[in-house]
């Protein structure tokens, strides 16, 4: 690992200053936050990630979990997974995030994992991780190995001829379904950022994953008001039972009035370059009966752009059962 100064700032000014210095927030950045650092410090370790500075911003206030104003929830970026997993309001009216966030990786991880750091958690693509192997995300124009190589686990949405990496989060698939929005404090300002525009897809600029600019550090998440009567839930394939990331996974926010969907939201994981959001799904089951036969339609619905690799076409037809299991699931 190389050598890096460590930083602990006094407050967010300070550290938002700092790392507006980066030439980066991306790839390659020179300055990074440290948060649970279970993402990050692996990285370092593998330098795959060599920032020169750290800025450790674990003790400023962003640990709270609040009613915001509109009652809905506020999630402050620090806040650790398994905090946010079982806080009462999330298991009872964000049920699906709690299920999410509970479905990924281990206890320990998740109680150093954080909120902010979830949602900028990197690929599992065995050549992004390996700086033997070229690879466009992590050297721009240096080449996609995976593409005619192990691209089993990689994805089937959003890919490019650049570059095909999984996004790897559980939470952010929920937070997807939930229509959450990301708030952001930069050196010019804050914005909010709904979760569909924060990842972006590959395309030829694969080293670019968010919208983040330097010095924007994330604050907190917000998730609107719970869908009164809404069913919800999480469901996850995966090659192991537990400590393993998705091949495919659902999730599902659905709403019934009588026998038919009056409302659905849906998204998916382990299968698109970012976290998933399904409209077409959604659209094939509003107005219609809660059936198996509409669940299937559904489900056809949101893969009707999948292109496989030469792994990974399995993950089209699992990405299918999935989604129809879990809306079987949900209003079961
Ligand atoms: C063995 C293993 C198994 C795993 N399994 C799963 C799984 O099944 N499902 C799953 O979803 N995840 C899984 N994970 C990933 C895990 O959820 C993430 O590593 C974790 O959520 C990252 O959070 P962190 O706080 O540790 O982030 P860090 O490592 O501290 O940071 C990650 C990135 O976010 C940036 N960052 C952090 N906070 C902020 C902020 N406030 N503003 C701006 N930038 C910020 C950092 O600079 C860094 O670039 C696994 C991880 C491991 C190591
Ligand atoms: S899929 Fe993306 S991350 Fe993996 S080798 Fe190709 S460019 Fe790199």
């Amino acid at each position: 690992m190389k050598t890096f100064e460590f930083i602990r700032p006094g407050d967010s000014a300070a550290a938002i200053a700092t790392a507006a210095q980066a030439k980066t927030a991306q790839q390659g950045a020179d300055v990074r936050f440290l948060a649970g650092g279970t993402t990050l410090i692996d990285l370092m370790k593998l330098n795959v990630e060599t920032p020169a500075r750290l800025l450790d911003i674990n003790r400023l206030p962003l640990d709270k979990i609040e009613t915001a104003a509109d009652g809905g929830l506020k999630i402050g970026a620090t806040v650790r997974n398994s905090d946010l997993a079982n806080h009462a309001t999330v298991r009872r009216d964000y049920a699906v995030l709690s299920q999410a966030v509970l479905a990924g990786a281990s206890a320990q991880l998740r109680n150093m994992a954080t909120t902010a750091g979830n949602l900028l958690q990197r690929t599992r693509c065995p050549y992004y991780r390996d700086t033997a192997m070229p690879c466009n995300k992590r050297e721009p124009g240096t080449g996609c190995p995976a593409i005619t190589g192990s691209n089993r686990t990689l994805a089937v949405l959003g890919t490019s001829e650049h570059c095909i990496a999984t996004n790897p989060s559980d939470m952010c698939v929920a937070m997807a379904a939930l229509e959450a929005t990301i708030h952001v404090e930069g050196s010019k300002g804050s914005r909010a950022i709904p979760i569909g525009d924060f990842h972006l897809l590959p395309g030829n600029t694969p080293h670019r994953e968010t919208v983040l600019e330097p010095g924007d550090l994330i604050t907190h998440v917000t998730l609107p008001p719970p869908v009164t009567g809404s069913k919800q839930l999480y469901l996850k394939l995966r090659d192991r039972a537990s400590y393993e990331f998705a091949l495919a996974s659902a999730a599902v926010v659905i709403t019934l009035a009588g026998q038919n969907v009056s409302q659905a939201r849906i998204a998916l994981g382990g299968v698109g370059t970012k976290p998933w959001r399904a409209p077409e799904a959604e659209a094939a089951l509003v107005g219609q009966p809660a059936d198996e036969a509409n669940f299937r339609r559904a489900a056809e619905a949101a893969m009707r752009n999948a292109q496989p690799q030469s792994h990974n076409r399995f993950k089209i037809e699992l990405a299918r059962r999935c989604l129809a299991h879990a809306l079987k699931m949900a209003v079961g």
